[in-house]
């Protein structure tokens, strides 16, 4: 698929950042390109549309990047996950563990009805402890998650194993 290609191939990689040894995937690089930034919306639309899907959820931060327009061309509303403290309302939390210390996701209380659908957003699945966190605030709320969604998957972390058996739909994977 030529929209893969020109996605992938947007994708900057640059060593050792946040720190030694990681390879960051960086999505900025794609943001700069209006045909593949265009490409991700819309394979994702393509996937998405007509399965009665109400709710996108994005995670803090750049799942607010690609969240969003999915959500408009879907008909959906859009519900940001965000980390400690940023949101003003009331709010539910899930803590998760990273591989050095811990972080949480909040979502706001009432943003989500029990029973609806709901697909997450996000860039990057490493591994996937950010999405199980993700999944279990929906399904706290009473929503109904059906799939992930993320522009890059790092096939080697086994991350798709921690979604609790939910689907994840990934455009390009690193390794
Ligand atoms: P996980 O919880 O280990 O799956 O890590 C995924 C989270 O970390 C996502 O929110 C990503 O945005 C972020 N992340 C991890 N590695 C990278 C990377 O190489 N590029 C961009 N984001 C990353």
């Amino acid at each position: 698929d030529t929209r893969i290609q020109r996605i992938a191939s947007s994708i900057r990689v640059v060593p050792d950042f946040p720190k030694k040894g990681i390879m960051f995937q960086d999505i900025t690089t794609l943001l700069l390109e209006p045909k593949a930034f265009k490409d991700t919306v819309d394979l994702f639309v393509e996937q998405y549309t007509g399965r009665g899907i109400s709710v996108v959820a994005g995670v803090e931060a750049r799942g607010f990047i690609f969240g969003p327009p999915i959500a408009l061309a879907i008909g959906a509303k859009f519900v940001p996950l965000r980390k400690p403290r940023k949101l003003p309302g009331e709010v539910i939390s899930e803590n998760y563990i990273l591989e050095y210390g811990s972080d949480c996701l909040e979502m706001h209380v009432g943003a989500v009805q029990p029973g609806e659908r709901a697909l997450v957003v996000d860039d990057l699945i490493a591994t996937g402890g950010t999405l199980c966190a993700a999944i279990s605030l929906l399904e706290r709320a009473g929503a109904e998650v059906l799939e992930c969604a993320c522009v890059i998957e790092l096939p080697e972390l086994k991350g798709r194993g921690r979604l609790n058996g939910k689907p994840l739909y990934v455009l390009v994977e690193s390794h």
